[in-house]
């Protein structure tokens, strides 16, 4: 039975749901609060990458995840006349009943962990803007408009790093870099069976992540600077395919008018110093932002959780739990940021020394084994 009771939750993304499920398994009383009226349920999709799904098995949502998605065992990047020009495996690391990997819908991955919060008894307050966090006599606090006040033992702020106004920035690494993805769903494109770099013949990219038999998710890659910043619209994004020639000019036909094109500008920034002041943790994207290569971003807020899943049950109290968060969780989050910002700086700007599979083979090691 964990040591800390009563946990407090900020923010019901990817890092929030997937706390919230840890901590509730360790039989803590989770309250989760989050800005928006409802769910988010982004027509994108995510890549499960081999130890995203280790930690969503290790949360207990693995074969909940797998049912929904499409399993592959490795990734390829093809270029424009879509010859392969690297395979990268993806390692077994979720136990023999899962696959490698998968693709699958965001709104799924979502709807799942919130599935399993529900389950754990977690209670989630919809519409609930949380405004500050805090530690007043030792308890941890959030609190936010129309009474909004929620003491306790432990703290989360999980999410956007600018989410609350008692939180400093993430730095002066923090930064937009000049580029973004645009994502949609679209019929899965033929031939395409696992996640696949097409490099277009103007050496922007788009990548395809199946997300179930008929389902893909199209993400593509485009300049974000002022002047050159593309509109995010269905036709637009036809355009843009069928300006990079070869497979992705292939797909542009497969954009439908009525989709929705979800623009994601690249971040990148790493909390300076612990995660945590006083009775507040912070997590996800509001302690790391990461681009999301070798789908890292969204496995590193998939990480945080697990970790505090494995350290509540055990932890003596909250200090030693937050110094033991931090000593599992800081410096491999660096080394997984550092990989990522690499890979998004030569996205748009290659050098001689570009080598995506080199970056690849440095990110295997430290991700293997759960932190
Ligand atoms: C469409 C899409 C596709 C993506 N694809 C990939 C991918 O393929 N691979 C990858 O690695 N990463 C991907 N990412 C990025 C990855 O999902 C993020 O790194 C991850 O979402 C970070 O999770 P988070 O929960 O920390 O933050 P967020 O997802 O930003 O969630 C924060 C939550 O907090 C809520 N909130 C904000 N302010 C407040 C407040 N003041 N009070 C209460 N609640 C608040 C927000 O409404 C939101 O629900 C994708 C993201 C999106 C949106």
């Amino acid at each position: 039975m964990a040591t800390l009771r009563r946990i407090g939750i900020a923010g019901a993304g990817l890092s929030g749901l997937a706390a919230a499920l840890a901590a509730a398994r360790a039989g803590a009383q989770v309250e989760v609060f989050e800005a928006a009226a409802r769910l988010a349920a982004p027509p994108a999709s995510i890549d499960v990458v081999p130890n995203m799904l280790r930690d969503l098995a290790a949360l207990g949502v693995a074969e909940a995840c797998v049912r929904k998605g499409f399993a592959y065992t490795s990734m390829v990047c093809v270029d424009a006349a879509g010859r392969t020009q690297f395979e990268i495996p993806a390692p077994s690391l979720a136990g023999a009943a899962c696959p490698a990997a998968m693709g699958m819908g965001y709104a799924d991955l979502l709807a799942t962990l919130h599935e399993a919060c529900v389950a754990q008894g977690v209670r989630l307050h919809w519409g609930a803007r949380v405004e500050r966090s805090s530690t007043h006599a030792g308890q941890a606090r959030l609190s936010g408009a129309a009474g909004l006040l929620w003491q306790g033992d432990l703290a989360i702020v999980a999410g956007a790093a600018s989410m609350l106004q008692s939180e400093p920035p993430l730095g002066a690494t923090s930064q937009r870099l000049p580029q973004r993805w645009d994502h949609v769903l679209v019929a899965r494109p033929r031939g395409i069976d696992r996640l696949t770099w097409c490099v277009g013949t103007s050496g922007l990219k788009v990548l395809v992540v199946p997300t179930g038999v008929a389902q893909a998710g199209l993400a593509v890659l485009c300049d974000d600077t002022p002047g050159a910043r593309p509109a995010a619209t269905p036709a637009a994004l036809r355009q843009r395919l069928q300006q990079m020639g070869g497979a992705p000019a292939a797909m542009a036909a497969l954009v439908r008018d009525d989709a929705t094109v979800i623009s994601r500008p690249v971040q990148t920034g790493l909390l300076s110093g612990p995660w945590h002041r006083g009775a507040v943790l912070r997590i996800g994207a509001s302690a790391h932002l990461l681009p999301p290569h070798f789908g890292q971003a969204a496995a590193q807020s998939i990480e945080d959780a697990a970790v505090l899943g494995s350290l509540l049950p055990t932890a003596p109290d909250r200090r030693r739990l937050l110094a033991q968060f931090h000593a599992r969780r800081t410096a491999r989050a660096a080394q997984v940021h550092a990989i990522t910002t690499q890979a998004a700086l030569w996205d748009l700007h290659p050098e001689p020394a570009t080598d995506f599979p080199a970056l690849a083979q440095q990110l295997a090691p430290i991700v293997e084994h759960a932190a």
